[in-house]
């Protein structure tokens, strides 16, 4: 039996995907091989991997002018080869801190460059973006890098930032892609670790404008130089070819539910039908994010009585609600509600919350 699994990931995938890829395993497309087992550069794969490509820029409308890389190194890789690839000679890139994620990369540019944080809602454990109005921002930066979605604090934007000094906008959207439409040609450069929202761990994708490209610091690897891949569409070295191919199988999925309005439209429903239990707990249950900015990914929430945790995340494994522990940077509980969650799967979840309520509350 599968379980409904709120994993932060990697993640649950469709049990179609995975039916799928179970069906042709051994013998994809009667060439008496599974997918993991041919050349990167033979004609089945690169037909696998061309229209993974185009399902993904068709699902996110992404501009032409921007190249779609599928690359490996994850999320955290990615804290690196943004400021490889775009400082363009320059010594300073502007970041917002909303959260863990956001903090990883202020560390890890800082290797680099002068990474400023610019705006902070560290003030406030986290619980918030902070508006525009309120950033301190360089004009002088190479790039502007925010966390569009901070997977362990439960802290999403629902608005894009306007930029109007020239310096592009740089966003981590790892465990919110393709949960809604986003508007690509605000962005400079987006990235995202595949094994939230979109596959299985191992392929990392990065969409960057093409203006941008070429000035990528001597030292980057080849392998991790956006200009030299975009140049070998993304073959300049073996890509993670499976995860590429369930990737895909997963923008078919996504495209036969009606594409990104449709699964936003479920995504509301599912996060509005969560944080609903939650505040109408009376206080047994709790999120500390402001209304406005929680994630409908990620739903970080806490128990008034925190000595029941244990007994909460025993008795909800017993009743097939997996991998609700929470973050240990923020502790109590998380649940991650991917497009791959059914409406069905958050309705068990709340209802399990509202027994556990009546019977310990
Ligand atoms: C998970 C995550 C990362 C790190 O991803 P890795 O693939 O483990 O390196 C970075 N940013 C965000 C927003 C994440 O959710």
């Amino acid at each position: 039996m599968r379980a409904y699994n709120f994993s932060a990931g990697p993640a649950a995938l469709p049990t179609e995907v995975l039916q799928q890829a179970q069906a042709e395993l051994l013998d994809f497309k009667d060439t008496g091989m599974s997918v993991m087992e041919m050349s990167h550069r033979g004609g089945v794969f690169m037909e696998v991997a061309r229209e993974a490509e185009r399902d993904f820029r068709e699902l996110l409308n992404v501009p032409a002018n921007y190249k779609v890389l599928f690359l490996q190194g994850g999320g955290k890789g990615e804290f690196s080869l943004v400021p490889l690839n775009l400082l363009r000679g320059k010594s300073r890139a502007d970041y917002v801190n909303t959260g863990l994620w956001s903090s990883g990369a202020i560390k890890e540019a800082g290797k680099y460059c002068e990474a400023a944080t610019i705006a902070s809602s560290d003030d406030k454990k986290f619980t918030y973006v902070p508006p525009q109005d309120a950033w301190k921002p360089n004009k002088d930066a190479a790039f502007r890098h925010i966390c569009t979605n901070e997977t362990v604090h439960g802290v999403e934007y629902f608005w894009t930032p306007e930029i109007d000094d020239d310096v592009p906008l740089v966003a981590d959207m790892s465990s919110h892609i393709l949960s809604r439409p986003m508007d690509v040609s605000k962005y400079g450069c987006i990235y995202a670790g595949a094994q939230k929202n979109i596959g299985p761990s191992g392929l990392t994708i990065v969409i960057v404008r093409e203006d941008l490209l070429g000035h990528a610091h001597p030292l980057t690897p080849s392998v991790f130089d956006y200009t030299q891949q975009a140049a070998n569409d993304w073959m300049l070295n073996t890509p993670p070819t499976f995860a590429v191919y369930l990737a895909g199988l997963t923008f078919k999925w996504l495209k036969a539910q009606g594409g990104l309005s449709a699964i936003e439209t479920k995504n509301i429903a599912k996060a509005k039908l969560l944080y609903d239990c939650i505040d109408n707990s009376g206080g047994f249950y709790r999120n500390e994010v402001a209304v406005e900015n929680r994630s409908r990914m990620n739903v970080p929430f806490f128990l008034r009585d925190e000595s029941l945790n244990a007994k909460f995340l025993e008795t909800s494994l017993a009743a097939n609600l997996a991998g609700l522990k929470g973050h240990k940077a923020i502790g109590g509980m998380r649940a991650s509600v991917y497009n791959a969650i059914s409406f069905e799967a958050v309705e068990a979840l709340t209802q399990f919350m509202r027994e556990f309520q009546q019977r310990n509350g």
